[in-house]
This record gives C-alpha cells, sequence and structure tokens, in this order.
C-alpha cells in the first residue's frame, strides 16, 4: 500500500491528538489521582479508601481545610481553565463560584449522630461512610463540582471515583489533582479521589458496575439521571431544571429587574439555578424591562428575536433543542450575529409562553421575559415552563399570598423570594452551597450528610443514666 505525504501527516496529527487528549500535556504536569484507565483508578482508589477508614473526624476536618486553601488560592486558574477548555461561562463569575465552594461547602459539622435514650437503655444513630463513591460531573460547573462533592464525600469518610463530563475532563481533572495535593498536603492518604485522563460512556459503565463503587452520584441533565437510577445501586441523582422567575405588581420593580439581571447573567446563565424565563404582571412590566435595561441588559424585538432563534436553537419536526455550539456564550458573541455591537452581560426580549426561548433549558444569557394579566396567569404559566423538574424557581413579590401560592403550586427544590437567583445556594442568601441539587431523589441541596449511611448501635439496660 502506497501511502502520501499527505496521508502521513493525518496520521501523525491523529496520533498526537488522541495522545494529548489521554495524557496530560508533559510528564511534569501529571495529574495526581488521574490515571489511564477506569480499573486503575478503582483499584487505586479503593486502597485509599481502606486507609482512610481509620482516620478520625478531626482528620478528616484537615484535609478539608486544605481543599478549602487550595481552591481559595488557585481559584482564578481554574475559572480561565473552564473558560478555555468548554468555550462557556465567564472567568470573573467562575472565580466567585470556586470562592463559594470554598467557603460555604459544608464540611464534617453536617454530619450530626443522634441518640435515643429511655427505659431500655441507650441507642446511637450514626453517619457512616458508603465507601468509594462514583460522581458522574457537568461541563457547566465542571471544577466547582468536583471540588464541593469531594469536600461533602471526604467529610462523609468516602473516597471518591469521578467520570468527568468528556468536554470539561481537563479542567475537572485539574479540581480531582488540587485535592489530592490537598489531602496529601494535611497527611492523607494518596489518590483518596480518582479519575481518567480520558472519561467515556465505557469508562462510566465500568465505574457504575464496580463492585468497589457502593453510591452513585450524578450531576446533569435527564439521561444521566434515567442512567443512574437503573443502575441497581444506591444514587443521588441531581438533574435539569427550567426556572421561571415572576414579577408582580407588589414588587420592588427596580430592584426586581437589577436581581433578574443579576443571576440569570451570571456565568452567561450555565448555573442550573439561574433564572431562564420571566413571567410579569402587565402592569409593571414595561417598567420592568425599563429596570433591566438600565441595569445593563439589552432588549432585542422582532426579526432580531427571530434571528436569535435559529441562532441558538435546532428545530427538528417542530421540535428544538439547544444549539450546543452556544451554550455559555457571552451576550456580546450573539448580538455580534446580529450587528450589534455590545458588552452587555443579558439580553432580553418578549415572548409568548410558547416560545422555545421560555420552554427549552438554553442555558445562554438569553432571558424572554412574558406578560401575563395577573398572579394567577404567571402561576400557571411559570408551573408549566418548569416542566415538573421541581429544580427551581423565583418570585419578586411583597404579597405573602403570592409568594406562598407559587411556591407550594410549583414545588421546587430550590424557592428564592426577592433576590438573585443565586442566593438560594448560600450566595447572598442564608445556607450552605452546593452544586448537586438533587430534585429527581428527593436529596435536595447534598452536603456530607446526604453521602453517609445510618447505623444504629444498641445498648439495652445501660448507659442510660437518668
Ligand atoms: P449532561 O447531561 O450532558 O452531562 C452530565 C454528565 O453526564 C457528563 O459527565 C456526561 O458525560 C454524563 N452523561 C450524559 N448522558 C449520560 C448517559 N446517558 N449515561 C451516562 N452518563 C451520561 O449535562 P451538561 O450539559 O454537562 O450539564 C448541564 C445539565 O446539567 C443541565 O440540564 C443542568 O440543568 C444540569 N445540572 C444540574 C445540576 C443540579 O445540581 N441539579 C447542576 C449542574 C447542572
Amino acid at each position: 500500500m502506497n501511502i502520501d505525504e499527505k496521508q502521513i501527516s493525518e496520521i501523525v496529527k491523529n496520533i498526537l491528538s488522541n495522545m494529548s487528549a489521554n495524557t496530560p500535556a508533559n510528564e511534569e504536569r501529571k495529574y495526581k489521582g488521574v490515571f489511564d484507565t477506569m480499573t486503575e483508578a478503582l483499584e487505586a482508589v479503593s486502597k485509599a479508601y481502606k486507609q482512610y477508614r481509620s482516620y478520625s473526624v478531626a482528620q478528616r476536618e484537615q484535609i478539608i481545610s486544605k481543599i478549602r486553601e487550595l481552591t481559595r488560592n488557585e481559584a482564578e486558574e481554574l475559572a480561565k481553565l473552564g473558560v478555555s477548555e468548554t468555550g462557556m461561562g465567564r472567568v470573573s463569575d467562575k472565580i466567585i463560584k470556586h470562592k463559594l465552594v470554598a467557603d460555604k461547602t459544608p464540611g464534617t459539622e453536617d454530619l450530626s449522630p443522634s441518640v435515643l435514650t429511655g427505659d431500655n437503655g441507650l441507642t446511637l444513630i450514626e453517619m457512616a461512610p458508603y465507601g468509594v463513591i462514583g460522581s458522574i460531573t457537568p461541563s457547566t460547573n465542571p471544577s466547582e463540582t468536583v471540588i464541593c462533592n469531594s469536600i461533602g464525600m471526604i467529610a462523609g469518610g468516602n473516597a471518591v471515583v469521578f467520570n468527568p463530563h468528556p468536554n470539561a475532563c481537563k479542567t475537572a481533572n485539574y479540581a480531582v489533582d488540587l485535592v489530592n495535593r490537598a489531602v496529601l498536603a494535611a497527611g492523607g492518604p494518596e489518590n483518596l479521589v480518582v479519575s481518567v485522563y480520558k472519561p467515556t460512556m465505557d469508562t462510566s459503565k465500568e465505574m457504575m458496575a464496580s463492585p468497589a463503587v457502593r453510591m452513585l452520584v450524578a450531576t446533569g441533565g435527564p439521561g444521566v439521571v434515567r442512567t443512574l437510577l437503573s443502575s441497581g445501586k444506591k444514587a443521588i441523582g441531581a438533574g435539569a431544571g427550567n426556572p421561571p422567575v415572576i414579577v408582580d405588581e407588589t414588587a420592588d420593580i427596580k430592584k426586581a429587574a437589577r436581581d433578574i439581571v443579576a443571576g440569570a447573567s451570571f456565568d452567561n446563565n450555565l448555573p442550573c439555578i439561574a433564572e431562564k424565563e420571566c413571567f410579569a404582571v402587565n402592569s409593571i412590566a414595561d417598567e420592568l424591562i425599563a429596570g433591566m435595561q438600565e441595569a445593563g441588559a439589552y432588549l432585542i424585538k422582532d426579526s432580531q428575536i427571530e434571528k436569535l432563534l435559529k441562532i441558538a436553537l435546532i428545530e427538528k419536526d417542530g421540535k428544538y433543542s439547544i444549539n450546543k455550539k452556544w451554550v455559555g456564550k457571552d451576550a456580546g458573541k450573539f448580538l455580534k450575529e446580529l450587528g450589534i455591537n455590545s458588552d452587555t452581560r443579558l439580553i432580553i426580549c418578549e415572548t409568548k409562553a410558547n416560545h422555545p426561548f421560555v420552554q427549552v433549558e438554553m442555558m445562554m444569557p438569553i432571558l424572554p421575559i412574558v406578560r401575563v394579566a395577573d398572579i394567577d396567569e404567571a402561576i400557571d404559566k411559570a408551573v408549566a415552563a418548569e416542566h415538573g423538574n421541581r429544580h427551581s424557581a423565583h418570585i419578586h413579590s411583597t404579597n405573602i399570598n403570592n409568594l406562598t401560592r407559587f411556591a407550594r403550586e410549583v414545588e421546587t427544590t430550590i424557592f428564592v423570594k426577592n433576590a438573585p437567583s443565586y442566593a438560594g445556594i448560600g450566595a447572598g442568601g442564608e445556607g450552605y452551597t452546593t452544586f448537586t441539587i438533587a430534585g429527581p431523589t428527593g436529596e435536595g441541596l447534598t452536603a456530607a450528610h446526604s453521602f453517609t449511611r445510618q447505623r444504629r448501635c444498641v445498648m439495652v439496660d445501660g448507659l442510660h443514666i437518668v
């Protein structure tokens, strides 16, 4: 067989590109805890877990505080890597997300054992580790999820094997390396969290099927949650959302406008909790839109909306899905396609409730606004747009009945009143943070306690001292 020069150069190019996907750029930067095969990763993490069983809660806490320190120190590097690898999101916002993970993800203080005492003695209920946990992470918060999961899972006494999203695996694996550096610096075992250089569906299957893995956690869209729930193992599924935000006539409209622009534009609308469509009561809709423009949003109209639809979404047989190329891109890039020069953080437009911008979870800095007659119509349409995900919903109102009714009807895991959506994960609101919000399996905002199993220890007729 004759091979010409062009074919040889093509073959060399393919080999080199496979090599760079499979292995770190150079040996010096080899990531700690990241392996060529899932089999090796599973072996290493099983060994680490056996060692970790003998560590005290105080030692777990030392490890976690080192993870927090390195995450704070390397937040900018992680943020830049995330944006450059995935092409999604904003560096400045990703820095905030990493700092939030470092500061507000609960550690061992989240584990509270309980006790029952009475005539028959004393019973202890303690929160024990599962063992090795298998975690599948998304492309939208790749390193945030790895670090947040690691803190909670390690606090619970577990070890972790990650199968990150293939399009964000460099960033996720940098985070795996960071966690291992922290563990080692705090005197912990090697490979307490592991991953593979080239995650695929096969490595994911191997991880899920491995007897070494006692619990599974998935953060992502509906596909991965379905797969996980059919695994036959204890599973936590954190799935998709499409959060509506309602503004009624009793709200502080200027503040609502500012809050919605801040929440919907944060990290280019990648967060699953971010406002993705707005329902505004007609009597205040003009004021709200003007307020959003004052807050820096860019209003587009008519044919511009039609043009943007063709860019952001793909239509097939009357059904719309996201154009993945455009997920998490800057608003200015979309506007450039419309011939507009602007560095706005958010595009807004008026649409009907059945518009694809309202119905599809886009994860793009584009917020459709739907005018409604009153709160009844707002709640009906917002609940429909949430599609029963029961993930997140938000409202700006001072009417207690409206606040209460929407919360009851939408039944979401997170419900934020009179603040940007990110208040729901502890940024400007009370409460801890997480990047794994488990609606489908009901754990809610996951933390160390979610990654433990209860064990009961009974002492009959003793140790009950009164
Ligand atoms: P995605 O569903 O495409 O991927 C998530 C992970 O699942 C990746 O690691 C991917 O490789 C894997 N995966 C996908 N389909 C799979 C299957 N059938 N079997 C096994 N693994 C599979 O999601 P994404 O685009 O990376 O992230 C965005 C989605 O995740 C959005 O829907 C968003 O709402 C959701 N999300 C939810 C939360 C939450 O806490 N509930 C957090 C972040 C993102």
